[in-house]
């Protein structure tokens, strides 16, 4: 370990005056912390949060669903309101991590935490991601779990959340405070493609806090979920997963909204499959179809040629499961 400050701030105007100094938020530490373990990261100076008053989930009118920054994975797979109206999110967030992570992690350090890149996490590689032009080891490497959509040639290391992907298939927002007041932040853009700067990843600017994730109003009922495919059954990150969410009406698709995960260096939106589903009749085939279209735009790398066909049959898959035909 290395020298650094840690202090514990009362309320958001402290955790934003910190911030502004350079200090680095911490809530649950599941991913900083060992990443500072691992001298990935060297903050000089870290800002415990976990005692603001962000943990509560809650009504925020006209159907939108809150979720505060520091409630804990957990809390938010458990909330009865989620469970009822979201199951999505619940399963997303139990396929997570293990049960002690879930127990630590919030949501605003879930979608914060950084790539499962071994190159990444190993010091001694290059990596653009950690190092600014010291290359991509990955592209050259062992690269069967990286990213088949949004990749350049500076990176291609997938965001490793499964809830964003949920978050980013019901179009949620994120919520942000910071030295100019507050704005929200639709899940669309706040995460960045690496292009030539893979180190910035998000919309976050220095001294801003994200305070909760916003879920918009759906039409009712809709029935959601997450299919997960990884290589062991537990504690392990999406090779491929699907997270959807239909809206059937009178025997007609009125909404879809579909996200994939493991494939993408962000999470990845499907408008085009989402867009094929709208005004559609549910059958086997109008699935077929749709998921053929989950992989456009695809470029797989010289190991992992196969999530091209697994992230079609990931989505169709789940789109039998949610939307009733088999
Ligand atoms: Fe680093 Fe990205 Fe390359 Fe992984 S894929 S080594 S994170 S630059």
């Amino acid at each position: 370990m290395y020298p650094f400050s840690y202090t514990k701030v009362p309320d958001v105007r402290a955790a934003i005056a910190a911030g502004q100094r350079g200090g680095r938020f911490v809530a649950g530490g599941t991913t900083l912390v060992d990443l500072m373990r691992e001298t990935v990261e060297r903050p000089e100076a870290l800002v415990d949060i976990g005692a603001l008053p962000l943990r509560g989930i809650t009504n925020a009118g006209n159907g939108v669903l809150r979720i505060g920054a520091l409630v804990r994975m957990a809390e938010a797979a458990a909330d009865p309101r989620v469970r009822a109206f979201y199951p999505v999110i619940s399963q997303a967030l139990e396929l997570s991590a293990s049960a002690q992570l879930r127990n630590m992690a919030t949501i605003g350090g879930n979608i914060m935490q950084r790539t499962r890149c071994t190159y990444f996490r190993d010091v001694t590689a290059n990596c653009n991601k950690r190092t600014p032009g010291s290359g991509c080891a990955a592209l050259g490497g062992f690269n069967r779990t990286h990213a088949i959509l949004g990749g350049s040639d500076q990176c291609v290391a997938t965001h490793p959340s499964d809830v964003a992907v949920v978050f980013s298939a019901l179009d949620a927002n994120v919520r942000l405070h910071g030295p100019d007041g507050e704005r929200t932040v639709p899940f669309a853009d706040f995460f960045l493609q690496p292009g030539t700067t893979p180190d910035r990843e998000h919309a976050v600017q220095r001294g801003e806090l994200i305070t909760a994730v916003e879920i918009p109003a759906h039409p009712r009922p809709m029935r959601s979920g997450y299919l997960k495919v990884r290589d062991r059954q537990s504690y392990e990150f999406a090779l491929t997963s699907a997270a959807v969410a239909l809206h059937i009406q009178g025997g007609v698709i009125r909404a879809a909204k579909v996200a994939a995960g493991g494939v993408g260096t962000v999470p990845w939106k499907l408008p085009a499959v989402e867009r094929h589903l709208v005004g559609k009749r549910p059958s086997a085939a109008l699935w077929t179809e749709a998921a053929q279209l989950a992989a456009e735009g695809a470029r797989p790398l010289a190991h992992n040629r196969f999530k091209v066909e697994l992230l079609k049959r990931t989505v169709e898959r789940q789109l039998r499961v949610v939307g009733g035909t088999r």
